[in-house]
């Protein structure tokens, strides 16, 4: 049985084609999984679990018939996502994952990241990362009007796209300083994440041992994921729609 890890379809009512996408890919490739773990920015934004849009409602309901046909399923918060909260996860039958998580997979350790934290030349970000990680800043948004915390998540969008278009292209990436760090204080030679929307595998050496980073894909154009067997891992990518 396979285990898959996607990250970074940005749900949204926007792009019912990937919506669409991920309930195929949920019908399909991954029917019958041993495990399916969502790494972050699995919503282009979520405003809290008493979201009652149709998206939000659909969603739910495709992953809680999914998890129980007996698939493990896990999620991580990412950048955009990280109000996702228990009640969603109890609904979709699935289990919050901090960031990082390491897991055995196989043979071996791995290290599973949303991959925002890896970004460490981003301060503009890395200031708003520990803002929006902040139990408390997080009590308070969700105290708001689900109408407030919508306008609210726009502005943040609309902030960070203008942001993120002044910003060079190496500081949106990972820092390799950094990802040598927490492979180090986490003792593995293998990270899967996500985030940059720069799906590769790349390999480098931690403690002078052969070590990798896979990076996962975002649903735009092509829907991507890691699929896990027994011996082998395979980073793949097929047309959305
Ligand atoms: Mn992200």
């Amino acid at each position: 049985m396979s285990t898959y890890f996607i990250s970074d379809l940005h749900l949204d009512e926007k792009r019912p084609d990937i919506t669409r996408a991920f309930f195929d890919f949920l019908h399909g490739r991954a029917a019958g999984a041993e495990a399916l773990y969502i790494l972050g920015d699995f919503f282009e934004a979520w405003v809290g679990d008493d979201d009652d849009a149709p998206l939000a409602r659909e969603v739910i309901g495709e992953l809680s018939r999914y998890s129980g046909s007996g698939v493990e399923l896990y999620l991580m918060h990412g950048n955009r996502d990280f109000l996702l909260g228990t009640d969603f996860a109890q609904r979709a039958g699935a289990t919050l994952l901090q960031d990082p998580t390491t897991l055995s997979l196989g043979n071996e350790r791995v290290l599973l990241m949303h991959g925002d934290s890896l970004c460490t030349l981003d301060k503009e970000y890395m200031a708003f990362r520990r803002q929006a990680r902040d139990p408390k800043w997080q009590q308070e948004l969700l105290a708001k009007s689900l109408q407030e915390r919508r306008a609210i998540a726009a502005q943040i969008r609309m902030a960070s796209k203008s942001m993120n278009s002044r910003k060079a292209e190496d500081i949106m990436d990972v820092t390799q300083d950094e990802v040598e760090r927490v492979m180090l204080e986490h003792n593995v030679l293998r990270l899967i994440h996500g985030h940059t929307h720069r799906p590769a595998r790349h390999a480098l050496t931690i403690n002078g041992e052969p070590a990798e980073r896979i990076v996962l894909g975002d649903w735009d154009k092509n829907a991507w994921c890691l699929k896990a067997d027994k011996d082998s891992l395979e980073l793949i990518h097929w047309p959305v729609g």
